[in-house]
């Protein structure tokens, strides 16, 4: 038995080094990854830009914690906001840590603003936040919550899309919204477009904060910088990391002005933002704010979803629905075939996707994928479904 502790179930694969859109195991084999570390390597493995960024910063400063000024951090956190509705950026290493900041700053603004009162964030059923105790129970699943008792209180629930529920459970102790624009974890939902807007009204009207969870469908992945774009509207509070750092650990927290509630002494990291993270960070930024770069991500994402359509209609025995925005798709699966097996069956073709709930497959692949690559991982969702199909 290993001395690892055994909190994942990982396939029986191992990498060896990735190129692009690739992965390479050592004795050879080559896989399309349209799992991107889970929504993470937006510009694939062993971006030249970023391998460049990285060890050039690695050969001058790793690290000088924030007792000392960080001009990356400066930097970063300017060129965030100019892209973005944000006027104020905190950058955390993960997405866990950037929401459990969010969840910081509804309390804080709320009291700064009169309201000792108002402590409670109502989210939405089947949302992932992270794995602390706060954004477990931000997030309400029983799977999460199953043993880690008491649950951290302050947080309610009320089915995602509807706006009645959400008006319904807003009370005098309610301080801020929390959702994810798309859902990941929770099945591969996205929101419809009258939703946010919806939640942006319900927000205004009772004086709470609107914080989105773009930790997965922010930096890009649906074809804007983040994916609240698409509603037209503007939130107090983002979360985001995964893609952020294109797999350097790395989040962060976006406010406006009226939200940035932290001052000294009521936040911290010690490895958040340093100038290896930030190097990297700005790479990725580089290449996100290219001309041209979401145009591309919308178009493949585009064929994505037409190649998951067609293949539902294919097989409807074995696909149900197919769902998402830009490069953040999903394909439910018939009852009796599980996902987690139909996606080892997938990497013994060659594709690696995630698993997601509701029996969902999640297709992230890097933003920088080309029309080649949606055909060939299409053409090896085929060949599987066929067996199923016809067994
Ligand atoms: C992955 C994820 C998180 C947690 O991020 P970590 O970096 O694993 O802490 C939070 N919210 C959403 C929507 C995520 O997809």
């Amino acid at each position: 038995m290993s001395a690892l502790m055994p909190t994942y179930a990982p396939a029986d694969l191992a990498f060896e080094k990735g190129e692009g859109v690739y992965l390479y195991t050592a004795d050879g084999r080559r896989f399309l990854d349209f799992c991107a570390g889970i929504a993470v390597n937006c510009m694939g493995h062993a971006h030249p830009h970023l391998v460049e960024a990285l060890t050039s910063q690695a050969q001058k400063l790793w690290h000088v914690s924030n007792l000392y000024v960080i001009p990356g951090q400066i930097e970063l956190a300017e060129r965030l906001a100019q892209a973005s509705f944000a006027d104020r950026v905190f950058f955390s290493n993960s997405g866990a840590e950037a929401l459990e900041g969010a969840i910081k700053i509804a309390r804080k603004y709320q009291k700064d603003n009169g309201h000792p009162e108002r402590y409670r964030v109502i989210g939405c059923e089947n949302a992932f936040h992270g794995r602390t105790l706060a954004t477990i129970a931000a997030a309400g699943q029983e799977k999460l919550l199953e043993g880690f008792a008491p649950v951290v209180d302050g947080f309610d629930h009320v089915a995602y899309g509807n706006l009645n529920e959400m008006r319904a459970a807003i009370t005098d102790e309610t301080a801020a919204i929390l959702v994810e624009p798309v859902q990941g974890e929770g099945g591969l939902k996205a929101a419809p477009e009258n939703y946010l807007k919806g939640l942006r009204d319900i927000c205004d009207e009772f004086g709470l904060l609107l914080m989105f969870d773009e930790v997965q469908c922010g930096m890009g992945r649906t074809g804007k910088l983040f994916a609240h774009e698409w509603a037209d509207i503007k939130p107090d509070v983002v979360a985001t990391a995964k893609g952020i750092g294109g797999g350097f650990p790395l989040g962060a927290i976006l406010t406006t002005e009226d939200a940035a509630v932290l001052g000294v002494g009521n936040h911290g990291t010690t490895y958040g933002g340093n100038p290896l993270a930030m190097a990297v960070g700005g790479a990725v930024l580089d290449e996100l704010l290219k001309d041209g770069f979401m145009d591309r991500v919308i178009a493949m994402g585009e064929a994505v979803g037409a190649g998951l359509n067609a293949l539902v209609e294919k097989f409807p025995t074995v696909f149900v629905e197919a769902r998402g925005l830009g490069l953040m798709r999903g394909i439910k699966l018939a009852e009796g075939i599980d996902n987690r097996a139909f996606k080892s069956e997938l990497e013994g073709a060659g594709l690696l996707v995630a698993p997601a709930g509701d029996n969902v497959l999640r297709l992230l692949p890097p933003l920088i994928i080309d029309a080649t690559h949606v055909t060939e991982a299409m053409d090896t969702f085929a060949a599987v479904a066929a067996r199923h199909a016809a067994a």
